[in-house]
């Protein structure tokens, strides 16, 4: 039996959520996540994956994962630093410094194990972090767990970011500082003016994270936000993820060598977590050889962005100020979202809703992530539904 505090917690926080439309249901694939799914026996128009190149379901990686779990196992067998490394994590690795432009890189299980770990590898209680206000939860329990003081500066203000550096700096309370941003803001879709934040961490000597989980395969020709801004070697944390454009599931850093050698030995994930699988490793390996080879797939995933960002400003919506293809729907009330989002999926497309505690109350959204995989039919077909829906509830 369990206990009756646990119960009455669990009952009484649960019905509190779904009476305020706050309780996330989750629909389980009965396809791989593509651009049209199934759920339930229905085919659906997919806009909500992060597989933004069409590449967690392409037939070259899947071989490739095919091929490397014939030859080593479907597990990894230890941590990394046990005898979890196979030479194919190590050439994994060796891709990403190619692709992301620095000496090195190291892999972790996950994007936010990798935040968890990295920044509390080198940052400690005598230490503090200027944090973007926006910045994804993974950087923020990073941020917790490495004890260091946490800074928030509201999002992409460069006044207060400059005021609070300056603060901390003349404080004379920190060891070390580090500024920390997401390249892309995953629920709005907009660019971290990293140019700036570079100019304010050479004048207070910050150090410099960038999470660009959203950034990369989409910006700088695919090598992500860094690049796109030419700051490759001004940026001393570049962190991805490996679970969106390029398809499978992982993260990284990619650093200096000196970085890299010390998250080694230092990041928990690294040192205490089962090293990824082979297959995954060998078909992230495809996926970056496919990015640096061609940009063909970046060109379609921007195309298909803009002509459904297009459409849906055209019928009348609110889609904010993505910068990105990232297409937010801002509905704004929580249940009026959630009940937008049902339309839709009624009526045969999947574009979930994104709700508080996600995104600040009042600011309920559609997220909707067209991808290089989607045809323009099913691009049209969801922006009539969109037109219908949205006249339906009055929304446009
Ligand atoms: N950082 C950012 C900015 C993200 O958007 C995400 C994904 N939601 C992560 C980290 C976590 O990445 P992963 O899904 O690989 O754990």
């Amino acid at each position: 039996m369990s206990s009756k505090t646990l119960s009455k917690f669990l009952h009484d926080n649960l019905e509190d959520l779904k009476s305020h439309g706050l309780y996330n249901v989750i629909d389980p694939l009965e396809s791989g996540n593509g651009p049209l799914i199934r759920i339930g026996g229905r085919e659906l128009v997919n806009l909500s994956s992060n597989n933004y190149l069409g590449l967690a379901t392409d037939e070259r990686l899947v071989s490739a994962c095919i091929a490397a779990t014939k030859a080593a196992g479907v597990g990894a067998g230890a941590v990394r630093t046990i005898n979890g490394t196979l030479s194919v994590h190590v050439d994994l690795e060796q891709k990403l410094a190619e692709f992301k432009h620095t000496e090195a890189a190291i892999v972790f299980q996950s994007g936010f194990n990798c935040n968890m770990g990295a920044i509390s590898a080198v940052m400690d209680a005598n230490d503090a972090i200027l944090s973007d206000e926006l910045n994804h939860a993974s950087i923020i329990d990073g941020c917790r767990l490495s004890r260091a003081k946490i800074i928030r500066y509201k999002h992409s203000d460069m006044d207060d970011l400059r005021l609070q550096a300056r603060t901390a700096k003349e404080s004379g309370l920190y060891n070390k500082l580090m500024v920390i941003t997401d390249g892309v803001f995953s629920m709005d879709g907009d660019i971290a003016k990293l140019p700036e934040i570079i100019r304010i961490a050479e004048e207070y000597d910050l150090i410099t994270y960038v999470d660009d989980a959203h950034g990369s395969g989409v910006l700088g020709n695919g090598a992500g936000t860094v690049k796109h801004f030419g700051l490759s070697d001004k940026v001393d944390f570049q962190i991805g993820t490996l679970s969106k454009a390029i398809g499978v599931v992982g993260g990284y850093v990619a650093g200096k060598q000196a970085l890299i050698d010390w998250l080694k030995v230092r990041a928990r994930p690294f040192l205490f977590s089962t090293s990824m699988t082979p297959g995954s490793a060998a078909a992230c390996i495809t996926a970056l050889d496919i990015l640096m080879n061609s940009t063909e797939l970046q060109e379609r995933l921007w195309d298909n962005a803009h002509y459904f960002k297009q459409g849906l400003a055209a019928l009348g919506f609110d889609i904010g100020h993505s910068e990105t293809p990232i297409t937010p729907c801002i509905i704004g009330e929580e249940v009026a979202t959630q009940t937008f989002s049902k339309r839709l999926y009624e009526e045969g497309i999947y574009a979930k809703s994104i709700v508080f505690p996600t995104v600040p109350k009042g600011t309920g959204r559609v997220r909707n992530m067209p991808t290089a995989a989607h045809t323009r039919e099913m691009l049209d077909k969801a922006l009539s539904v969109y037109e219908k829906v949205g006249k339906e509830l009055a929304i446009i």
